[in-house]
């Protein structure tokens, strides 16, 4: 990908609206403005213009927004035309913008600039998507402080205390006295464990922070008539706002998407899964088991009436072994018994009555303790990640937990030393600053265009 030309794309969402915007980004763009409407604009300023095709004509009128380099989104000279808001004449002003010299834009295209010209860390341009993606307000608010660097910032001071051990453990290499050697061990000792408990704090508040990105999946399994429409109306409730689908998910498969606590909750319908020769149906059934295979959580509805049947069993062992799966016992209303959670052999069971609402609540809590969900208070420190980051994290605390062993064992420098440097790069991955080409394409690739 070039990235040195002239970029555009509309910004704005697909349809009609009050305003369409054109973004541009380019290393010099007055020729680009000059033939699109006529003048250099005053930065940051919005004046009212034309917008001229390349013969001259007007195609629409609106706002223009000049943003020279280097203060602009993406580091570039950037131009916005905030033209009206109908698929046709954004299109057409589109056209005008390559006409006059730019290209469309890949997805994510100015935010890979932004990072390329230092105006964000790799972590904080992955916070952009999960902002736009964000499906409850606890989402966007955790993506924002990603945004404004709070998660690079303790990434950061995590690399810092590594580079400073790494130079008392490296001038201990350059001077292998016995005196210096027993007291940098005690020091090197200290200082590790430090680094180790913060990596460990960082470490779970990503953990949080990747529940309300990536959501939780939950298959929802019973016989038929068992209650679990009804379970699913009580958990979205009147008070569980309805949310959006994160994009790329199997869409099909998922037939209620709320949230619980500000974290989104995606219900996976499996109502659908029999046999069939269907070609169209066929289609959908294997998307809802690939669905199946990446839920977090399942839910078996059982009539408390009844206990586990062995119709029961068979929809439990078409489970994945590993999926953790609560046994709801429904309809407890009709035994006028109370609601209930009891942990059996290690196994979860609820009773509650979808009816009447009655041990919904301790559902709700359960599902959230079950995920690892720990209640926060609006505003607290959780970063938004993405496994992407829970990995480089764990690998990071394994190089660390290695160094550890080494410096109770002998204290090999060398070896520890590298084991530092390990984990120092793993850890500067997540911003950005050791990073390879294709992780750029794989994280740029899922943005929308014009972002
Ligand atoms: P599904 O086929 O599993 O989706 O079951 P539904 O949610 O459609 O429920 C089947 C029937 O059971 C409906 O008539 C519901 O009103 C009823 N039902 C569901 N949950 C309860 C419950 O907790 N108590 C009672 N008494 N009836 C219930």
């Amino acid at each position: 990908m070039d990235n040195t030309d002239i970029i555009a794309a509309v910004a704005t969402p697909p349809g009609r609206g009050g305003i369409g915007v054109v973004r541009i980004s380019g290393k010099n763009l007055r020729s680009l403005a000059q033939r699109i409407i006529g003048y250099i604009p005053e930065p940051r300023h919005a004046s009212l213009s034309k917008f001229l095709d390349e013969n001259g004509l007007t195609v629409d009128q609106g706002i223009v927004l000049y943003f020279p380099s280097p203060h602009s989104y993406t580091g570039e000279d950037v131009l916005e035309l905030q033209g009206h808001g109908g698929p046709a004449v954004t299109n057409l002003l589109l056209s005008c913008c390559i006409s006059a010299g730019a290209r469309l834009a890949q997805p994510g295209e100015f935010t890979l600039r932004a990072f390329l010209n230092n105006k964000l860390d790799l972590a904080q341009a992955e916070s952009v998507a999960d902002l736009i993606n964000a499906s409850t307000g606890e989402a966007a608010r955790c993506a924002m402080r990603s945004l404004q660097g709070e998660f690079s910032a303790a990434i950061h001071m995590l690399v810092q205390a590594l580079t400073d051990l790494r130079m008392l453990i490296e001038a201990g290499l350059d001077f292998p006295e016995e005196e210096i050697e027993a007291l940098q061990q005690a020091e090197v000792h200290v200082r590790l464990t430090a680094i180790h408990a913060q990596l460990e704090r960082v470490l779970a508040s990503a953990r949080q922070g990747s529940l309300l990105c990536e959501g939780v999946h939950v298959v929802l399994v019973g016989q038929p008539n068992v209650g679990k429409s009804s379970l699913m109306n009580q958990l979205a409730g009147e008070e569980a706002a309805i949310v959006t689908e994160i994009p790329g998910t199997t869409r099909d498969a998922i037939r209620q998407a709320i949230e619980i606590e500000g974290v989104p909750l995606y219900l996976i319908d499996t109502a659908g899964l029999h046999e069939t020769d269907d070609t169209v149906e066929k289609i959908g059934i294997a998307r809802t088991r690939l669905a199946i295979g990446k839920a977090d959580l399942g839910l078996l509805l059982i009539d408390s009436r009844l206990g586990i049947t062995p119709a029961d069993r068979i929809i439990l062992d078409s489970l994945p072994a590993e999926l953790p799966v609560i046994r709801v016992h429904n309809k407890i209303d009709l035994l006028d018994s109370f609601p209930q959670a009891r942990n059996d052999e290690d196994r979860l069971e609820i009773h509650l009555s979808a009816k009447t609402g009655a041990g919904i609540d301790l559902l709700r809590k359960k599902l959230l303790e079950i995920v690892g969900w720990q209640p926060h208070s609006v505003g607290e420190g959780i970063f938004m990640a993405r496994h992407r980051h829970l990995r480089a994290l764990t690998e990071a605390g394994k190089h660390l937990n290695s160094a550890a062993e080494l410096a109770g064992c002998g204290f090999q420098l060398e070896l520890l030393a590298e084991e530092l440097r390990l984990a120092q790069r793993t850890l500067s991955s997540i911003t950005g600053e050791f990073g390879a080409d294709d992780l750029l394409g794989q994280i740029f690739s899922r943005f929308c265009i014009g972002k």
